[in-house]
């Protein structure tokens, strides 16, 4: 059972995503889990979530919560963690340094691997050397034969070392997934740091160990790793270590090709939260970043994308990330909910991230869903709609009066059609106050009167704009209707206050 050889293809295929919590999950980091879970998931294999936190100054709780709650919220689940724990833990690295100490003193004491005391003086002058001599710059390899004596004597008088790996002159050769055949000759790498010091391991070395004693069959990950696939092989061969499988995703790139950055929109996964993305659009969004289905269809929830996926479909060429894309999935997967559900999730959205949390406990579900319904086709992600219905949940409208004019009208002229429609609302009954009678009362009254017949926004735009305090808002039918009668005639008041 210890030999991944002999147990891997029994259980199906172990995937991983092995992020580093020294930043807040990324959208690329979310990608390359989302299609290991899925690829692992696909083929009744197990998705582990290891945490590298190896580099202490960098590694932080809050960081590592974030990648938590992040998959967590994409509903991206691991079987195994740090949190929930696994037959192959502990799954954070810091806990995992005396498994790193025995495989980096049996390298030493095989003599594939040793201790290095070059300065970084020493250092720069060798890779200064190699560059005028026309050679790629590596590691001189000047410490390789000190001998044994000389090491125990450096060690004992605390002299500053490192490990290094001894890079066999050889060529590897792999097979990619993705990206097929990859070889590279391992001369041109030279004697990597595998180590600071026995206790202090380096990424390439404990992420062999680890992938192994995790028994990982299949490494996922972005293609800014595939310099490191060799370095690893090659550390896998010198402990005995059985090889897995490799895949390389396509980077994620902004739409000028370049690499993805905030600029392009790119942000941690929280963050898309915060704006009123739903996890399933983004889900479906990230898993067509450099996968395609069979078909041309694009929607697809997780069911569906662990039915469809495979890595056969997964590019090679770099993937542009596009807002206005996920924008589209968004405003279809909002769309597509029903209104019960929307006003669920926009409630607890807008108690969550909107300042007017306090307010919103006065306006029923009912109040809300008509609310959601009108602006529904107007907004991409739910805080367009904190900026776009705020009027609704807001008492008093801060408006300058010039917005109550239409064209030339004068203010007295203003003044005269807000008290105009206060007495056409005035005649509506209650129960009646509906947007189809509110239109068709006041349509009658625009056609009875010469002043408005020609131009009915001498009317409605100034009701609109003392209803809605907005330039641009839906239409003051629809909004007099949820705002009830009385609250509408109230701010006609207030509007008629201000002129
Ligand atoms: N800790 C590495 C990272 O965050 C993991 C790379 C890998 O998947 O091997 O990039």
């Amino acid at each position: 059972m210890d030999d991944p050889k002999t147990s891997q293809s029994l259980f199906g295929p172990r995937a991983r995503i092995a992020p580093s919590p020294t930043g807040y999950l990324h959208i690329g980091t979310a990608r390359t889990a989302l299609f290991n879970f899925l690829f692992a998931r696909k083929h009744g294999g197990q998705f582990i979530l290891r945490i590298e936190d190896t580099d202490p100054k960098r590694s932080k709780k809050e960081y590592e919560e974030n990648i938590y709650e992040g998959l967590k919220w994409l509903g991206i689940m691991w079987d195994e963690g740090p949190d929930i724990g696994g037959d192959y833990g502990p799954y954070r690295q810091s806990e995992r340094v005396d498994i790193y100490e025995k495989y980096l003193r049996q390298l030493l004491d095989e003599n594939k691997a040793y201790y290095c005391f070059c300065t970084p003086e020493e250092l720069e002058a060798q890779r200064r050397d190699m560059i005028s001599r026309g050679l790629p710059p590596k590691y001189s390899g000047k410490c390789r034969h000190l001998p044994p004596e000389t090491v125990k004597q450096y060690l004992a008088q605390g002299k500053h070392s490192v490990i290094r790996f001894k890079m066999p002159p050889k060529e590897v050769k792999f097979h990619d997934l993705i990206r097929g055949e990859i070889k590279v000759d391992l001369n041109l790498i030279g004697d990597i740091v595998i180590a600071r010091n026995l206790r202090e391991p380096l990424y390439n070395f404990s992420v062999v160990i680890d992938d192994y004693l995790m028994k990982i069959t299949h490494i996922i990950r972005g293609e800014d790793h595939i310099s490191n696939t060799p370095k690893q092989i090659a550390i896998q061969e010198a402990l005995g270590l059985p090889r897995p499988i490799y895949a390389h995703l396509p980077m994620i790139l902004g739409p000028d090709r370049s690499k993805l950055s905030k600029r392009h929109g790119a942000m941690p996964v929280t963050e898309y939260r915060k704006m009123g993305y739903l996890p399933e659009a983004i889900v479906n969004f990230i898993a067509l970043l450099g996968w395609h289905p069979a078909s041309d269809r694009e929607i697809f929830n997780m069911e569906e994308l662990i039915k469809e996926f495979s890595l056969k479909r997964v590019q090679k060429s770099g993937a542009v990330f596009n807002v206005n894309k996920l924008n589209w999935f968004n405003s279809q997967y909002l769309r597509h909910l029903s209104l019960d559900k929307l006003t669920k999730i926009v409630r607890e959205y807008l108690q969550k991230y909107s300042d007017k949390a306090e307010l919103l406990k006065e306006y029923s579900d009912e109040y809300l869903r008509k609310v959601i319904e009108i602006e529904l086709t107007r907004i991409n992600k739910l805080s367009d709609l904190i900026v776009l219905s705020d009027f609704f949940f807001e008492k008093n409208l801060r408006y300058s009066p010039d917005l109550l004019v239409w064209r030339d009208m004068t203010l007295a002229e203003v003044k005269q059609s807000l008290q105009d429609s206060a007495k056409v609302l005035q005649q509506i009954n209650q129960k009646d106050f509906l947007r189809s009678n509110i239109q068709v009362k006041l349509f009658e009254f625009i056609e009875k009167s010469p002043q408005y017949r020609g131009d009915k926004g001498r009317l409605l735009w100034p009701l609109r704009v003392a209803l809605s305090g907005k330039k641009a808002s839906p239409s003051p039918f629809e909004i007099a209707e949820i705002l009830g009668k009385k609250e509408t005639l109230r701010r006609i008041e207030v509007a008629l206050k201000k002129i």
